[in-house]
């Protein structure tokens, strides 16, 4: 990464000024993904002093801004006792300390990387984004939507809402992205099964859900059959589709008895 020009906001307002002034600017989240291509930056627009790094119980629930690292969210208390503490698990074995130190929610969500853990739990959490232009809206519908690269994530929402939750994924070393990530969540009348990893972005799984809603003896197998039968899965240098798929029946009933248990 080279850049010409580097600013460092003290706002969020400030911030989103300097990118209507410099038409193409990158905004640096942790900068760990933007730093590993060759990219040549012109303006860089740093949040690191935009006071977007918090925890932090809001009117409506849990809120994690989004220069909150991986860090934040595996050793603070609040997320910890959040939904089983299932977004801590989702990132406490990412690469290693320095590593979750510098990385964001933010720049996770924005990156829309397939691999992502933190982008599967959240999804099964129900959770929205803020967003400075946008508003707010569900993630789910934020993926959905083209970003605006002149806009700027400012956090996440995540309701307060009594979900039971349980996470897995395999990932050989600490140094790769999963072969395979799903959390499961559960609560009065509602359940989500989000699989990611996959090699694609971690996505919802109707008829798992359908499963573990109709409950009964066996419905957390049940659940990983139907995810492992409904979900696409890809090759990559990590696994084959069909070993996904297997895996894929594995982990999902394995998270289902937790949460059902
Ligand atoms: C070596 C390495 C290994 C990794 N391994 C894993 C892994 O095993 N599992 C896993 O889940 N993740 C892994 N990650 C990904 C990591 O967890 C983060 O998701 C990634 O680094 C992006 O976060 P960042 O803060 O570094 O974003 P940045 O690199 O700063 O930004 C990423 C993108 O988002 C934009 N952006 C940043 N913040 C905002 C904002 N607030 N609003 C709008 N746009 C924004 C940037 O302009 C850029 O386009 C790995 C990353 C690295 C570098």
């Amino acid at each position: 990464m080279a850049e010409q020009q580097y600013f460092k906001p003290r706002s969020v307002d400030e911030a989103s000024a300097l990118l209507g002034d410099h038409p193409g600017a990158v905004i640096i989240g942790g900068g760990a993904y933007v730093r590993l291509g060759s990219r040549k930056i012109t303006t860089a627009v740093d949040l690191f002093d935009a006071g977007l790094d918090y925890v932090r119980a809001g009117a409506d629930g849990l809120e994690l801004g989004a220069m909150a690292t991986f860090r934040m969210l595996e050793t603070d208390s609040l997320v910890n006792g959040y939904a089983d503490g299932v977004v801590s698990r989702s990132v406490e074995r990412i690469v290693g300390v320095q590593m979750r130190n510098i990385t964001t929610v933010g720049g996770t969500l924005y990156g829309r990387y397939g691999f992502s853990n933190l982008i599967t739990a959240l999804l099964a959490l129900d959770a929205e984004v803020a967003l400075h232009r946008a508003g707010r809206m569900p993630l789910e519908r934020f993926f959905t939507t083209k970003p605006d690269p002149g806009d700027i994530l400012t956090g996440v929402i995540l309701p307060d809402l009594p979900w039971r939750a349980a996470w897995r994924d395999l990932t050989r070393t600490v140094n790769d992205y999963a072969v395979l990530n799903t959390a499961v969540a559960v609560r009065e009348g509602q359940a989500r099964v989000v699989v990611g990893a996959r090699p694609g972005r971690g996505v919802r799984c109707a008829e798992a859900e359908a499963a573990l809603l109709a409950g009964g003896e066996g419905a957390a197998d049940k659940a990983g059959r139907a995810a492992a039968a409904e979900l696409e899965f890809g090759d990559d240098v990590r696994a084959s589709a069909a070993y996904r798929r297997e895996l894929c029946g594995t982990l999902v009933a394995r998270a289902a008895r937790e949460v059902l248990s």
